[in-house]
């Protein structure tokens, strides 16, 4: 029979540069591009998962620059959001800063309401010899917001951007089963 087609927002976020369009478009398309300006739209992109149709909506945020870490994130964005994905750069320890805030002010403003399901995202990974940021770091992070947890890299694979994305689903169907 005609299966309903699942609706999943998913909003990205961190610092400049970690590759969050990187890995929107490496999703989007299966290809890595380079430079592709700046943009913040919503993308859309159908996909199949366990023989379901899923229509993913992308808001790649692009974070402003000079804009003081947090204040970006608005409770727009997150009731929009069904799942979050919080990238950085493992050679950026400072936009790690930024994801560890940005976690924090999340599950604050979502104290009440509930928190959609988050995974955090350590990009870059083929940069091992500008490492800044360890693996556990990572892990540790996410195991203390209870987030889900990758390594990847945008560049080189479309694996793990797809293993991002599939997690992320499983995690809000979880959470829609609950509700
Ligand atoms: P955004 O500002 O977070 O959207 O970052 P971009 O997607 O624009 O990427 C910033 C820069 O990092 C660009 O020059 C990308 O080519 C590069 N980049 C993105 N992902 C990777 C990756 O996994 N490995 C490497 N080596 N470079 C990457």
């Amino acid at each position: 029979g005609a299966q309903q087609k699942v609706e999943a927002n998913i909003l990205l976020l961190g610092a400049e540069n970690v590759g969050k369009s990187a890995l929107t478009v490496r999703f989007l398309t299966r290809r890595f591009i380079g430079e592709y300006g700046e943009i913040e739209s919503i993308y859309n992109h159908n996909d199949k998962i366990d023989g379901r149709d899923i229509s993913f909506n992308i808001w790649d945020s692009l974070y402003p620059q000079n804009c003081e870490t947090t204040e970006s994130i608005t409770e727009k964005h997150l009731q929009w959001a069904d799942g979050l994905i919080l990238v950085y750069s493992i050679c950026d320890r400072s936009s790690f800063e930024v994801v560890r805030q940005q976690v924090h002010r999340i599950k604050q403003a979502k104290k009440t309401s509930g928190v959609s399901p988050i995974i955090i995202v350590g990009n870059k990974r083929d940069l091992q010899h500008q490492r800044t940021v360890s693996s556990e770091e990572g892990r540790l992070l996410a195991l203390s917001a209870d987030c889900g947890f990758f390594e990847i890299s945008a560049a080189e694979a479309y694996h793990g951007v797809l293993l991002v994305f599939h997690e992320l689903f499983d995690l809000i169907r979880e959470a829609r089963a609950l509700k």
